[in-house]
């Protein structure tokens, strides 16, 4: 019998709905519900990019692996940096793998990053190394047999800036970029050894965030135009890609289909500074929120901090008593905000409630959750919205959205397998995001480090 393997196909942003609402045009996709076995995942929260595939690649809640956030406050200070893998504080799926021997090949995935690693990698969105290929040996040959010396993993900030106005040209980058990634990875596939391979498509999440009100019928401002065909035109681009995959991996290989999140309606924004500017809880100076005599600041993911005594420089509330009575006290003022008639607000929640771990402290006081059609108002960050007297704001650049913050139950992702001995009988399933490192340990007969909160999918009887 030949070594077990597995292979995994990540499509960042890839909803559970398009796909089921589009199955009858996704032959590939349809073979996972009918002969494998196929359901949702459930994201951490935040359901952001660099959390959600930081928790799959670790098999933990944020808690343990330390990324709360795209834009994380640095321990004592007011300043705030943009997630990199070298904040993750846990081992990965692929350093345990390659710490058993396996040889691994991770394309991709963002917030992966070449460290100890038994095999190669083009590390993804939000490494400095971003789509370098590694080691040195298939950097030469992805120059040599496709021209290029890195592999662009997602559509360049440019082109997303202009995406309003000349939407075309995203999708037709989108594509471009798809075709050299399915390319590079085919290749890697049929002719480098590996064990574990997996590759992530950024291309759904692009279509998800900007045309979701041509693509979602529950959208409130849905309409059908060239779009919603050029979406659906693009899974099944996607779709055409996993059948190149799943002819080309071996037997005794378990395939793997998975999202980092969902999307949901967003058609509002929420200014949250404002509200606590109105409950005196923030201050201003030239429109900009003065941190040092503010207790509490919103940034724009739903990540709300108070300013405490021996925490931040200039921290005015006292740990103990006084913060709980104050996080309280916001919890219910922004959890009562009213915006003609209706709540942005789901819930807020503190940070020791939703996570566990070591890293707790790190995360935000409190994150705000809020309703479908809601977001975290974006830009600009912590300035106020002076130019008009409520506090919200339409037609954000975005019709679709999972990172506002929103409720992970209501931004889910897919999740499929494909391969030997899989009892059909157990979809659909349900599972949460973390359980994915945990299942493919189980598969490769390796065993489940102790601090992993994921627990494996049952995948046979
Ligand atoms: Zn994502």
């Amino acid at each position: 019998m030949t070594a077990k393997k597995v292979c995994v196909i990540g499509l960042d942003g890839a909803s559970p709905l398009l796909i089921s609402a589009w199955l009858d045009e996704l032959p590939t996709f349809r073979r996972f519900r009918d002969e494998g076995l196929w359901g949702s995942s459930i994201p951490p929260l935040p359901a952001q990019t660099p959390v959600a595939w930081t928790t799959f690649m670790t098999g933990k809640n944020p808690g343990k692996h330390g990324i709360f956030s795209f834009i994380q406050r640095t321990p004592g200070s007011y300043q705030r940096r943009i997630a990199a893998p070298s904040f993750i504080k846990s081992d990965t799926l692929w350093q345990i793998l390659s710490t058993h021997g396996k040889r691994v090949g991770v394309i991709n995935v963002p917030m992966s990053t070449y460290d100890r690693i038994n095999g190669f990698m083009i590390p993804g969105f939000l490494d400095r190394q971003e789509g370098i290929p590694q080691p040195q040996s298939i950097h030469e040959l992805i120059k040599r047999r496709f021209r290029v010396n890195t592999m662009p993993g997602d559509v360049e900030t440019d082109i997303l800036a202009q995406a309003r106005s000349n939407p075309d040209l995203l999708l037709d980058r989108i594509d471009e970029i798809t075709e050299l990634n399915a390319k590079i990875s085919l290749h890697l596939l049929e002719h480098k050894p590996w064990d574990f391979f997996m590759t992530v498509f950024m291309g759904t999440d692009r279509i998800g965030h900007f045309f979701w009100n041509h693509i979602d019928p529950a959208h409130p401002n849905f309409t059908h135009n060239e779009f919603t065909d050029r979406a659906k035109q693009y899974y099944r681009s996607v779709d055409k890609i996993l059948s190149e995959f799943l002819k080309r991996i071996p037997s005794n290989t378990l395939s793997i289909l998975v999202s980092d999140h969902g999307f949901c309606p967003v058609t509002r924004e929420v200014f949250l500074n404002n509200y606590l500017q109105q409950q005196e809880y923030l201050h201003v100076r030239d429109q900009k929120v003065d941190l040092a005599r503010s207790l509490a600041v919103a940034y724009g993911y739903g990540d709300i901090w108070l300013n405490v005594s021996g925490r931040e420089p200039n921290g005015m509330i006292k740990p103990g008593h006084e913060y709980q009575h104050l996080r309280e006290e916001i919890i219910k003022s922004l959890q009562n905000i009213q915006i003609n008639g209706e709540s942005p607000i789901q819930q807020v929640v503190k940070r020791e409630d939703v996570y566990w771990g070591p890293y707790v402290s790190e995360a935000a006081d409190l994150i705000a959750i809020h309703n479908q059609q809601w977001q975290s108002a974006r830009r600009p960050e912590i300035l106020l919205q002076t130019s008009q007297s409520e506090y919200f704001r339409t037609n954000p650049l975005w019709s679709g959205g999972h990172d506002g913050s929103h409720n992970p139950e209501e931004v889910p992702g897919i999740l499929g397998f494909l391969g030997p001995d899989l009892n059909k009988e157990r979809s659909p399933l349900k599972a949460q995001l973390w359980d994915v490192a945990p299942t493919i340990l189980q598969y490769l007969d390796i065993p489940i480090p102790q601090s992993m909160d994921g627990r494996p999918v049952t995948l046979d009887n």
